[in-house]
């Protein structure tokens, strides 16, 4: 009854409107669910948690999640759960040690670039040169702009983790979900922020000659999500027999804003669910979680 869609959740795809003044969209977070999450901004919507994980590379089930969706043996295996993709820095394809070496060839020898976004205040990060915006939109980043560009993963983390030292590379969740961005000055915080690591920075150029480039025509882009109301930083979750939701709100990157809190869609990957019409009702009694990671 009252049912919208269900299945595994995946992160939401999001797209720019033909506008760019316009909210992005947001397509309902199951394998080919028609429709998007903007239609049922203020809507009562609940979602259950069908006490099933599934694996988003093998689909075995699994008993709990890992590293975003995945069973435990493809964590363990899988070259993008490896530690190197969140700390590219640490790349050690040069070793012959990398989980899959075709894979890295693939994702991790190509271009990328470093970025600064204002996402809740400004933060430096890394993507793929061919994942921008996606990358942008995910973290819901108000204002982003690429200012390096680099041959390799490994090259924009050694950038990266200099520039961190100076505008962080977090973002917090508390107020990218609770208040209005603020906009700035990306071009001016990418001109001080140059001049300020200049000497470090000359450094990762050195190690790697001829890998990196400052990038010197800056485009700054911006982006609308669809909030009607900021949410309070509750953080609602699935567990084994529960349910959420409440009167959705808003959207921003991966969160749905709701009245009761906001859920990191993104971060319940592979969690069966089923996404309806209505309040979130209590079933079983909730015990200790056994299928949640993220607490
Ligand atoms: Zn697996």
């Amino acid at each position: 009854m009252g049912e919208i869609a269900s299945g595994a959740l995946l992160p939401m795809q999001v797209t720019l409107a033909a506008d760019p003044s316009q909210p992005v969209r947001y397509a309902l977070p199951f394998a080919n669910a028609p429709g998007t999450m903007n239609e049922l901004l203020g809507e009562q919507l609940e979602i259950r948690f069908l006490d099933r994980i599934t694996c988003r590379a093998c689909a075995r089930t699994s008993r709990k999640s890992y590293g975003g969706g995945y069973c435990y043996d493809c964590f363990k295996t899988l070259a993008r759960c490896d530690l190197c993709i969140v700390s590219p820095d640490r790349c050690h394809f040069a070793a012959g040690t990398c989980r899959e070496p075709a894979w890295g060839e693939s994702f991790c020898m190509r271009p990328h670039i470093v970025y600064l976004a204002n996402s809740a205040g400004l933060k430096v990060g890394v993507t793929r040169a061919t994942n921008v915006p996606g990358r942008w939109l995910d973290q819901g980043a108000t204002q982003a702009v690429a200012i390096l560009e680099t041959q390799t993963r490994e090259q924009a983390g050694w950038a990266e983790r200099v520039l961190a030292r100076y505008v962080g590379d977090r973002t917090d969740w508390r107020a990218l979900v609770s208040r209005a961005p603020q906009i700035m000055d990306l071009t001016v915080e990418a001109d001080r922020l140059k001049r300020q690591a200049a000497d470090p920075i000359q450094d990762v150029f050195d190690r790697f000659p001829g890998g990196l480039e400052w990038i010197s025509n800056l485009q700054v882009v911006q982006f609308c999500y669809p909030v009607e109301r900021w949410a309070s930083p509750t953080r609602l979750t699935l567990s084994a027999g529960s349910s959420i939701g409440g009167t959705l709100q808003g959207i921003r990157g991966q969160y749905l804003l709701f009245d009761t809190g906001v859920f990191n869609v993104a971060r319940h990957c592979s969690y069966h669910a089923w996404l309806g019409y209505g309040a979130p009702a209590p079933r079983d009694t909730p015990g200790r979680d056994q299928l949640s990671l993220f607490d």
